[in-house]
């Protein structure tokens, strides 16, 4: 048994901040930490950064304790005035000044080669150092307090996803670390844009907030690590900590892609699957298709029409997951642009890069939308229809049911909701509806009560695909009766004889949908 209590080694101090008014003594307790060799966790712009000196080599090596990470992979230097550059950097290329005046502060890390003042502990054995100014006034203030120079990871338990709210570095850290400055949300949400500035031209090493497109504008061309949205098995990514299984749930987490639309029929799909067999189903959604799912839990990570909220969103969700102990997490996935190329890169390492393409499953599935037509569409139409939804289907498909004739809406015959309730069913919520042509598309299965609705549905519809008569679709080579104007036991044998035959249609529709066995890789 793990009891948190015995890894509690200190109490951790927590203070709120107001970034529009920020008081002076929160920031000297600060400092006075961090110079004497603590751990302090700060609000920056793009996450909440774990905070110790950096020129102090026993300063890091607590960071890396605190956070569990593994001590080949560097720390980010955090400076709050550009001339502090020039006292842990050398050899700074010329470009450095122009992408400083644009990106500085804000939410950019530029690794050069190191100067003799930064120890090896803090640069993970490295001979270069990453740098970065943020532009979060607390995270300001905190750096100058502490003396100039402050290595600040990001907050968290090494491996889960990086914390954007004070709450999450409390979750990961509490008793850890002697400090946590908790200013609110931060406002970007994924991690910086690390360039590389030893190379010409330089690299993009993280995908960040500022694009690459934007580097272009000030410096010209840069390159991109290729490792960074593909895992290619043998090339190493050239920051040491993008190898990691990073930012990641505890739930299994599958991407899937391809058009939007495929997207969600696929995650529909197996999240029905995966619900089906119990698993605890959560899905990262947008605004935009939320109404879309009606199976696990569904979050909102954010709108598309602004990706900016999605970074925003994206770890706070992850997060939440995690809290919910949900076990198998189905993500829509982002284009690629501006920040979407870091929100899709975070993603893809939360996943352990565990892409699905959409079409794998949607070719799957040759129905989606099944509707019996009846006469009226008030008696052996909802019964068919009911009884199909009430059967193990391997796939989630809408079922309904239509009249020939049902021009005024009417609820079910009462025979046929008493034999429906003699099993535990109701039809109490049907109203009859008049079957139109404009119900068909590819994926519909139109299944006629009787053979003369079929042959008049085709002679009308000419371009019908998927029409079948109940019973032979069942593969039965009788019709089932109407029991219109007889007694309530010719009801209940009618509802005998559909049971059997809806039994047959999902059998059917569950060889056709490929057996259980293939979903199984998808949970
Ligand atoms: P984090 O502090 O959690 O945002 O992670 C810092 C990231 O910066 C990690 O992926 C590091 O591997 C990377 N990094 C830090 N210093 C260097 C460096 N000198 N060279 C390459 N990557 C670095
Ligand atoms: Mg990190």
């Amino acid at each position: 048994m793990v009891n948190n209590d015995i890894m509690k080694v200190m109490e951790t101090i927590i203070r709120k901040i107001d970034k529009n008014n920020i008081d002076k003594n929160v920031i000297q307790e600060a400092g006075n930490i961090l110079k004497k060799g603590g751990l302090v966790a700060f609000p920056t712009e793009t996450v909440y950064g774990l905070g110790a000196n950096a020129l102090d080599e026993k300063a890091a090596q607590k960071t890396y304790a605190a956070k569990g990470r593994p001590s080949d992979n560097p720390l980010i230097v955090h400076i709050a005035d550009y001339e502090d550059l020039r006292r842990i950097a050398v050899k700074i290329p010329p470009e450095t000044d122009a992408l400083a005046v644009h990106f500085w502060p804000g939410p950019l890390t530029m690794i050069f080669w190191k100067s003799e003042a930064v120890p090896c502990g803090t640069t993970g054995g490295l001979d270069t150092v990453a740098v970065r100014m943020p532009a979060d006034p607390v995270a300001l203030e905190v750096i100058r307090s502490a003396g100039g120079f402050v290595s600040a990871p990001s907050a968290n338990t090494s491996g889960r996803p990086s914390p954007t709210a004070a709450e999450h570095v409390v979750n990961d850290l509490d008793g850890k670390i002697d400090m946590v400055i908790d200013g609110g949300d931060v406002e970007i949400g994924v991690e910086s844009t690390i360039l590389d500035m030893t190379v010409s031209p330089p690299m993009i090493l993280r995908p960040g907030a500022v694009t690459a497109e934007m580097f272009e504008e000030v410096i010209g061309p840069v390159e991109i690590d290729r490792t960074i949205l593909k895992a290619e098995s043998g090339i190493r990514p050239k920051a040491p900590g993008m190898k990691y299984r990073h930012y990641a749930p505890k739930a299994r987490l599958l991407i899937v892609e391809g058009d939007i639309r495929e997207e969600i029929l696929a995650i529909r799909q197996i999240a029905y699957a995966a619900h089906r067999r119990k698993r605890k189903v959560g899905i990262i959604a947008t605004q935009e298709t939320l109404p879309f799912y009606n199976y696990g839990t569904v979050k909102n990570v954010g709108t598309r029409e602004n990706e900016k909220t999605i970074a925003r969103n994206l770890y706070r969700v992850l997060r939440e997951f995690d809290k919910e102990d949900v076990q198998v997490i189905y993500s829509e996935s982002f284009a690629m642009q501006g920040i979407g190329k870091a929100i899709m890169n975070r993603l893809e390492k939360a996943a352990g890069h565990q892409l699905i393409p959409a079409s794998e499953i949607v070719k799957l599935q040759k129905y989606r939308r099944i509707i019996f037509v009846s006469g009226t569409d008030s008696a052996r139409g909802p019964i068919a229809a009911e009884l199909l939804r009430n059967q193990e289907l391997e796939q989630e498909y809408v079922i309904d049911s239509r009249g020939m004739v049902a021009l005024f809406p009417e609820p079910v015959n009462q025979k046929a909701e008493a034999v429906m309730r003699s099993v535990k069913l109701t039809l109490e919520n049907h109203v009859s509806q008049q079957f139109e042509g404009e119900d068909l598309s590819e994926d519909t299965l139109v299944l006629t009560l009787e053979e003369a609705q079929k042959w008049k549905i085709k002679a009308e519809n000419e371009n019908i695909q998927n029409i079948y008569t109940l019973n032979e679709f069942a593969g039965d080579p009788t019709e089932i009766p109407n029991p219109y104007g007889k007694s309530l036991a010719a009801y209940g044998e009618c509802r005998e004889l559909l049971e059997k035959m809806i039994a047959a249609v999902a059998e059917k529709l569950n060889s056709l949908a490929g057996g259980e066995e293939q979903w199984e890789k998808y949970m």
